[in-house]
């Protein structure tokens, strides 16, 4: 008999804290696709990947880029418990909250802080899961792409300051690997 794959054992654990949790193609939606365009204007060309590429949690479905079909379970399971930190925050924060930050964050487009936040929260995440499933040199290594994500335009360059976001990933991996050693 076939293994489940952890990522869809996972989602379905998603979807029993979030019953109206889902998995759907960003391609498929019309909504979609123009917050795409949108972005890709508003960055001046800088965030290009965002229907081929990029994952979005919006109004409390999981939206997924072209790639999600060819990713390895490990590497959606890891994604997955990040987009869970995000569905938790909503519910903190509301659909207006969220909103505002998924759909108005590149207002301004400079020295998002609240958003570098939250984004945070989330990544955080993504390197305590990194280091629970592929060891800590995977985890360790996610500090440029990280730092990228903070700097260039795929968030519209919410907190270009690299000097924080190696201290803040700093930090992270220490806490990381306390509760990895711990298990
Ligand atoms: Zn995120």
């Amino acid at each position: 008999m076939k293994e489940t794959p952890k990522s869809d054992a996972f989602a379905l654990e998603i979807r029993e804290e979030f019953p109206t949790f889902s998995i759907e193609k960003k391609r498929d939606s019309r909504l979609q696709r123009a917050i795409g365009t949108f972005l890709y204007l508003v960055t001046l060309g800088g965030q290009r990947v965002y229907l081929t590429r990029y994952h979005t949690v919006l109004f409390g479905k999981l939206w997924v880029p072209d790639a999600w079909d060819q990713m390895a379970d490990v590497d959606r399971y890891i994604l997955l418990r990040h987009e869970r930190v995000h569905l938790r925050q909503r519910r903190r924060m509301g659909d207006v909250g969220m909103a505002l930050y998924y759909l108005l964050p590149f207002f301004p487009l400079f020295l998002a802080y609240g958003r570098a936040r939250i984004e945070w929260e989330a990544y955080e995440e993504t390197i305590l899961a990194t280091a629970e499933e592929l060891g800590m040199p995977a985890a360790e290594a996610l500090e440029d792409y990280l730092v990228n994500r903070y700097v260039g335009p795929d968030y519209g360059w919410m907190w270009p300051f690299p000097k924080t976001i190696r201290r803040w990933f700093r930090e992270a991996l220490e806490r990381t690997r306390t509760r990895v050693e711990r298990r």
